[in-house]
């Protein structure tokens, strides 16, 4: 399975392995990249599901040019990472969105796919995968974790990955990323729940624009994945929860 022979067609800058990515993924380049515009240099990584039958049916579709996508790495259940895209290169796996106040989240991010319908909890080997590699990515490239998002963060309106089922508390433990723990133990005045403020306060938390319902989906799947109901004075305070964390840090350690 580590021997891969470069396919026919890929653009040869792209066909040898990189160098500089210390995690040893098996490289099964993807003609599906391009120049990150504008100098931009990786600051974010974008988590996502594949929502595909198997890790090779994924891996079919990243790497087929008329897809049109791709993304750096995919982590299979079993825990076998590929690599298809060099990091200093620009992958298509994000699409339209927007993460505080920056667009064009393909030149600015490493992406990640990892293989689940989005119906079924992440397995431990994946996720022991994925935490290395975070780690050795994070390291490299001095991403924060809070610059760790989910699909669903920056394209509210289009997209569910990864979804209620993705364990981001685990990834808060190791420093990886940010989960609901974080919200647990910060008191704050209640607040009425309000549509428009919601999602006022969405944005000044990092959020795109969006429909609030869309919003309330994202935010609910990443920080609290088992509330259900209309907007309540819990979602109201955990999202000014949100974002008086990330004021805090802006401009400080966690620059996109
Ligand atoms: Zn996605």
């Amino acid at each position: 399975m580590a021997t891969v022979t470069p396919v026919a067609g890929i653009p040869a800058r792209s066909a040898v392995p990189s160098t500089t990515d210390p995690v040893t993924p098996i490289w099964h380049p993807s003609p599906n990249f391009g120049e990150r515009r504008d100098g931009l240099k990786p600051s974010l990584v974008v988590i996502h599901y594949t929502a595909m039958h198997s890790a090779q049916a994924a891996l079919d579709r990243l790497c087929d040019p008329e897809a049109e996508v791709s993304a750096h790495y995919l982590i299979g259940s079993d825990g076998n990472v590929w690599q298809m895209v060099r990091e200093k290169d620009r992958a298509w796996h994000a699409g339209a969105g927007e993460w505080r106040g920056r667009t064009d989240i393909n030149s600015r991010s490493i992406g990640i796919e990892l293989d689940n319908s989005g119906q079924v909890p992440f397995s431990e080997p994946q996720m022991a995968a994925l935490e290395n590699l975070l780690s050795d990515i994070q390291g490299r490239l001095g991403i924060h974790p809070w610059n760790v998002i989910g699909h669903s963060d920056m394209a509210p309106q289009r997209k569910l990955d990864p979804g209620p089922k993705f364990d981001w508390d685990r990834l808060t433990r190791r420093r990886l990323g940010v989960g609901p723990v974080v919200l647990k133990g910060i008191s704050l005045d209640e607040m009425p729940p309000d549509e428009k403020h919601f999602a006022f306060i969405a944005m000044r938390a990092g959020y795109p624009e969006a429909r609030t319902e869309d919003l309330l989906k994202a935010f609910r799947n990443r920080f609290s994945p088992t509330r259900r109901g209309p907007l309540s004075k819990k979602d109201m305070g955990d999202i000014e929860r949100l974002a008086g964390l990330m004021e805090r840090l802006d401009g400080i350690r966690a620059e996109v």
